[in-house]
């Protein structure tokens, strides 16, 4: 019995790949009678209550409820700063006063993915170390990885194999990071399944990493693939559009439009649809790791070419 869990950052309205991993999600989770958590990822400075209870009104409308008590990451600090503690202790954490532009200019990484940081201040002298102190400027940290050839087994995508570089684990402001919280609140929640968006996919190493070094068990990964809009560019939370409100506007339904989400996760299903009904027709093998194309006008949901 998987445990599953939804993740969203409550920082916009839902767009309608946000609803589809939503979905997926629960039905993934609930494929062998699992569970689906909820995990509300607020650390984000634009992360708000009002779009927290904006996104909780879409999955009421689509009939998406979770298992157990919701967790909230602004109330976890003690877990992070702790985690953080016992990596410093293990001698995996350097501080890093490099700015988004030194490491842009620094020669990357020989295998190591694009943007990965080079290693810039791994390695400084108590000398070197001291003179940044005495800057002023808060260093972030990083995780030193000893750049970890590291293959992960998604159930969609199959293997996906990368080298892990020092990524942020807390940034120069204090927040700790997303490569972080997220590893330690899976391990926390008890999730053994990650259901979640394929823009994600590059990550997991990094992930899959840390639940080994913090000596917590790695979940089964399902990336599931993003919708687009017309013009082929992910769907953006920011803006508010292409979410529940606009797919009403040109005419759909809630019905149509998890209709509409099922066909696009491989479930046979006309116009009416509910999630009891998609639960019971799913079938995972049937998922594609083909992105999806909105169309507001229909409205629908279809393969991309
Ligand atoms: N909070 C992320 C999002 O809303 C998802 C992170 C995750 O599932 O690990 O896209």
């Amino acid at each position: 019995m998987p445990t599953g869990r939804y993740a969203p950052s409550p920082t916009g309205t839902f767009h309608l790949g946000n609803l589809r991993t939503a979905v997926a999600a629960a039905l993934f989770a609930r494929l062998d009678d699992g569970r689906c958590l909820l995990r509300w990822e607020d650390l984000d400075v634009t992360a708000t209550a009002e779009h927290e209870a904006d996104q909780r009104r879409d999955f009421a409308e689509l009939g998406l409820a979770f298992d157990g008590l919701d967790l909230h990451q602004r109330d976890r600090g003690d877990a992070y700063r702790d985690a953080l503690e016992d990596l410093r202790q293990a001698g995996l954490t350097y501080p890093c006063w490099c700015s988004r532009k030194d490491i842009r200019d620094a020669p990357t990484a020989p295998h190591g993915p694009p943007g990965s940081y080079p290693g810039t201040c791994r390695d400084l002298s108590r000398a070197e170390i001291a003179q940044r102190e005495s800057s002023g400027r808060p260093p972030a940290i990083r995780l030193r990885a000893d750049s970890a050839d590291v293959t992960i087994h998604d159930r969609l995508h199959g293997a996906h194999r990368q080298q892990v570089d020092d990524f942020v684990l807390r940034r120069f402001d204090g927040t700790p990071a997303y490569n972080l919280v997220v590893v330690v609140d899976d391990a926390y929640q008890g999730v053994d399944q990650v259901v979640r968006g394929d823009d994600l996919l590059p990550s997991t190493p990094r992930h899959a990493h840390l639940h080994h070094v913090l000596g917590t068990p790695e979940p089964e990964w399902v990336h599931v693939s993003l919708v687009l809009d017309s013009g082929r560019e992910r769907l953006a939370k920011r803006d508010g559009s292409a979410g529940l409100a606009e797919w009403r506007e040109h005419g759909g339904t809630v019905g149509s439009l998890l209709a509409a989400i099922g066909r696009s996760l491989g479930i046979e299903t006309d116009a009416v649809a509910d999630l009891r009904e998609l639960s019971a027709s799913f079938d995972p093998h049937a998922v594609s790791t083909r992105p999806v194309v909105y169309n507001p006008r229909g409205p629908v949901l279809a393969f991309a070419d």
